[in-house]
C-alpha cells in the first residue's frame, strides 16, 4: 500500500494534517514529534506507507539506509552538537502507537523525558 488514508502519517505525507517540516525528498519525510522527549526530538518516515520494521523486506534496504544516513545531517542542521539517540519501535511490545514506520532522533541538552 502506498497510502492508508487512516493513517497519521501518511495524512502528514500527504499534507491533510499540519506537520513541523525538517526536511522531504521524493521518498523520506522529516518532522518534529509533537510531544518531543528531548529538547530536539525529529520523525523520519518513508513516504510510501510501511506498517512498520516488521514489513519491510530487502527491497528497503537502501530506503532504510537512507534514513540512517540522512539523520546526522538533520541533527547538526538542527544545531544538535553533542549527540543524540536513534529509536525504531515496532508492533506491541515494541511500544510501537502510530503503524507507519518512523525513526525517532533525538538529542540536545538533557535531562530528557525518556531515555
Ligand atoms: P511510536 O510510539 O514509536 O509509534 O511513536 C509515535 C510518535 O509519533 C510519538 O512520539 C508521538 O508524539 C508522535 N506523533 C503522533 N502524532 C503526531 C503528529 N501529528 N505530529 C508529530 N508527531 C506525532
Ligand atoms: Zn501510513
Amino acid at each position: 500500500m502506498n497510502h492508508d488514508p487512516n493513517c497519521i502519517f501518511c495524512k502528514i505525507v500527504a499534507g491533510q494534517i499540519p506537520s513541523n517540516k525538517v526536511y522531504e525528498d521524493d521518498d523520506l519525510l522529516a518532522f518534529h514529534d509533537i510531544n518531543p522527549w528531548a529538547p530536539v526530538h525529529i520523525l523520519l518516515v518513508p513516504k510510501r506507507h510501511i506498517t512498520s520494521m516488521a514489513d519491510v523486506t530487502m527491497e528497503d534496504q537502501a530506503l532504510l539506509g537512507r534514513m540512517l544516513a540522512l539523520s546526522p545531517r538533520l541533527m547538526r542542521e538542527l544545531g544538535v552538537d553533542n549527540g543524540y539517540r536513534h529509536v525504531i519501535n515496532t508492533g506491541a511490545d515494541g511500544g510501537q502507537e502510530v503503524m507507519h514506520l518512523h525513526l525517532h532522533v533525538f538529542g540536545g541538552p538533557r535531562p530528557w523525558k525518556k531515555g
